[in-house]
């Protein structure tokens, strides 16, 4: 007897060796049918004797191909056929095929294999891929993702290339990117003038280039990276200068797992994230005294590092024997990262010494992922290369809306059915190319992706430009969604949370509906609406922006809300700004010139690491409060620093008099300082707890979502979640989204989605 069954499977199963697959697994249980492509994934009819259909359905999910991602299987019997064999059915021009595209994945073991053996045709080639690994985000112009769609276009497929690409049994069946010495990309040592250096072998010239310090850049998957030996001082100094880049740490690429454990503390989870296809940086605990220089990531206990992704990457660890190499993208600080050769060599000439590039073009840039194990999983700090386009898998269907993001590590999120895809880190729109670079994401997107939007949503912010430009399009609704509105959303769209949850939003930066800046907000919030249920108390940012660049500002205004100006006058916090300048600050409060009001918890942290002595101005984001987090080390004081409740209206104000006063009388008692932030910390943790709990007593609400770039704080992030756990909340937050800005374009799209359904 024989049965026949007809499978559909949805998910990411288009350009990853999918079919190939499937034929292999029919083949061996001699099973007959088809497969071929549909708008959702696959079609599927297979047919045998019973028990050889349930064995391949079994195996059908459990080993499929690694980049495959399966969401739904729905099996369903139909009638037998006269079949002789299995066929797969090609796709043709005009059919419906899927949107899902797959992300850029790291090149696979077998090419690896292929690459170092001496005897394969493919011997050190770059370029090597398979249906397994390999470009594919980064390549696509348009849909389908076939060859003459992408940027292989430009290269015709030798005989033997061919071949392999036409075998439904081999391992290069319809992998669109395949290429070798013969047909496919090659690379060049160009000089600063962009002229082609005339070498046998480019990248043993930039082996040794790199070995004596010199500084390249290297065209890569999503973009150039600028390379220098990470043990040489000199060169990362010198890269460090020429790139204006003063303290921001850069992120090491290591040649293997052993390596990164030599430099850093890896645990489990940390290195399975670094063996994972998607090769992201990992944030991990840096050991003292290793060959890493110091200029590498200056008052830094972290250090970003990542293993080799590329072919050529690999070339170059074996071949040059180094056992780190700084790899950051290439640019200027801010600027978006460089992806054509001429672009190169006209924007990174002053950055570097010479150029390995290579003719295979990318189509968008796409920079390294960053991530961080915290509270046991990983979190996403830039979600990029690797992980975009994968759609963020929503609960339910949604209208299709195209959501711009913020202002600072922008992305932009696109809706359609069941997925919502969030773009690759963009950057910050401040910066004339970033913005350009945000506007030709939005379209290249909206193509490949074939979504057309019905409703734009943005950020209240006026002076974004992400804001000017949804408000300048014409002909679509426009919908404006709260900053910290949109933080809880996205915390709650990541969860497949419905209904109204307890929102806890820190982070610097965010326009309130009042017209201030908020930042350290508990709402109680669904997808409809908010209710400010407490924020931290009002006060001045003096200067405006140069408060965020200068932290000492803000200890300043805390000091004079709480003690008044003539506390102020003669603390050494205060002893390199000249009398004048300091009076000048306390009018511009008192007066409300250029001084904002704002209840920031980015910058209480800026205020608190300042007076602590820590940092008076920074040289990047956030860097007081990260080294503010740093400067906990291995304190295990469970002191907490007291913040007060103080009601408003329905809510409550969170006041931090007590918090000065007692972070003051640590000061005068010569407390360490890995004590003083851990008892600030431990003080934030449980305010943030006591209100949970009213709330909860008022509201009846258990669940409590946790969202903003404050939360990329492990250690406050941790001690929160352990403490409401302890409370019996239940409590979500971020693992595939960041919880910084780079999130809040996903809850902006969520909240624009329900309002117009
Ligand atoms: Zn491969
Ligand atoms: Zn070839
Ligand atoms: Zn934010």
């Amino acid at each position: 007897m024989l049965v026949r069954k007809a499978i559909e499977v949805s998910g990411i199963v288009q350009g990853v060796g999918f079919r190939p697959y499937i034929y292999r697994l029919a083949g061996e249980r001699q099973l007959t049918g088809s497969i071929c492509n549909t708008a959702a994934g696959v079609s599927i009819e297979v047919q045998g004797p019973p028990a050889a259909v349930d064995d391949f359905l079994a195996r059908l999910p459990a080993e499929a191909p690694p980049l495959a991602r399966i969401i739904d299987i729905s099996v369903r019997e139909i009638p037998c056929n006269g079949d002789l064999g299995f066929r797969i059915i090609a796709t043709h021009r005009g059919e419906p095929v899927s949107t899902l595209i797959s992300p850029d994945v790291a090149v696979c073991v077998d090419c690896l294999r292929e690459m170092f053996d001496s005897a394969d045709r493919r011997y050190r080639y770059p370029f090597i891929n398979c249906t397994n690994c390999g470009p594919r985000f980064t390549i696509v112009r348009n849909i389908p993702y076939d060859r003459p769609f992408t940027s292989m276009a430009a290269f015709r497929m030798c005989s033997a290339c061919q071949a392999e690409y036409d075998d439904p049994s081999n391992r290069r069946f319809h992998a669109q990117p395949n290429a070798c010495w013969t047909c496919g990309p090659q690379v060049e040592l160009w000089d600063l003038e962009g002229r082609r250096v005339q070498v046998t072998d480019p990248v043993a010239e930039t082996v040794t280039r790199l070995q004596r310090g010199d500084v390249v850049a290297i065209k890569g998957l999503g973009g150039f990276h600028l390379a220098c030996d990470a043990t040489n001082a000199d060169a990362v100094r010198t890269l460090r200068e020429r790139k204006r880049r003063v303290e921001k740490p850069f992120a090491v690429m290591v040649p293997d797992v052993s390596t990164a454990e030599r430099f850093c503390e890896v645990d489990e989870a940390a290195r399975q994230l670094l063996l994972s296809p998607q090769r992201p940086i990992v944030l991990t605990l840096r050991r003292k005294d290793t060959a890493v220089a110091d200029e590498v990531a200056p008052f830094n206990r972290y250090l970003g590092v990542f293993l080799p992704y590329t072919p050529l990457h690999h070339l170059l660890f074996s071949e040059g024997n180094f056992s780190a190499l700084v790899m950051t993208s290439a640019n200027m600080s801010e600027e978006p990262i460089c992806i054509a050769n001429d672009e190169a060599v006209r924007r990174l000439q002053k950055l570097a010494d010479c150029f390995l590039v290579h003719n295979r073009e990318i189509l968008l840039r796409c920079d390294d992922s960053v991530t961080r194990v915290s509270g046991g999983r990983s979190r996403q700090l830039r979600r990029s290369r690797g992980f975009v386009p994968v759609p963020v898998f929503l609960s339910e269907e949604v209208p299709s809306v195209l959501a711009v993001g913020g202002e600072l590590k922008n992305t932009i999120c696109l809706t359609k059915g069941r997925h919502a895809f969030l773009s690759q880190h963009i950057g910050d729109l401040e910066n004339a190319e970033s913005y350009s670079f945000f506007e030709e994401a939005i379209e290249h997107l909206q193509r490949i992706l074939e979504i057309t939007p019905v409703a734009i949503a943005y950020d209240l912010h006026p002076s974004y430009f992400s804001t000017g430009w949804a408000l300048a399009q014409s002909g679509l609704p426009q919908i404006g969604v709260q900053h910290h509105h949109a933080h809880i959303a996205s915390c709650m769209a990541e969860n497949h949370l419905d209904g109204q949850v307890i929102g806890i939003a820190l982070d610097g930066t965010g326009y309130g509906t009042d017209g201030r800046i908020w930042g350290g907000e508990v709402l109680l919030a669904d997808y409809s609406g908010f209710e400010r249920a407490a924020h931290l108390a009002y006060v001045p940012l003096p200067g405006g922006e140069a408060a965020i660049r200068e932290p000492w500002r803000m200890a300043v205004a805390y000091l004079v809300r709480h003690f008044g100006c003539d506390f102020v006058r003669g603390l050494p916090l205060v002893a390199d700004v000249p009398p004048k300048n300091l009076n000048v600050l306390f009018r511009m409060m008192e007066q409300g010139i250029n001084s904002p009001l704002t209840s920031s918890c980015g910058r209480l942290f800026d205020a608190v690491a300042a007076l602590a002595g820590i940092r008076h101005r920074v040289n990047y984001e956030a860097q007081a409060a990260i080294e503010l987090e740093m400067a906990i080390a291995n304190s295990s004081d469970e002191s907490a620093y007291p913040f007060e409740l103080v009601p408003e209206g329905e809510g409550w104000t969170i006041d931090t008099r007590g918090l000065f006063e007692a972070l003051l009388r640590d000061l005068g008692r010569d407390v360490s300082l890995a004590d003083i932030s851990r008892r600030f910390h431990n003080g934030l943790v449980e305010v943030l707890a006591e209100l949970a709990s009213r709330l909860r007593e008022k509201s009846g609400l258990q669940r409590v979502c946790l969202s903003g770039g404050t939360f990329q704080n492990a250690y406050l992030f941790e001690r929160v979640c352990e403490r409401m756990g302890k409370e019996n909340f239940r409590v979500f937050s971020h693992g595939e989204v960041p919880a910084g800005d780079g999130g809040l374009s996903l809850g902006q799209a969520l909240v624009a989605a329900k309002k117009i359904s």
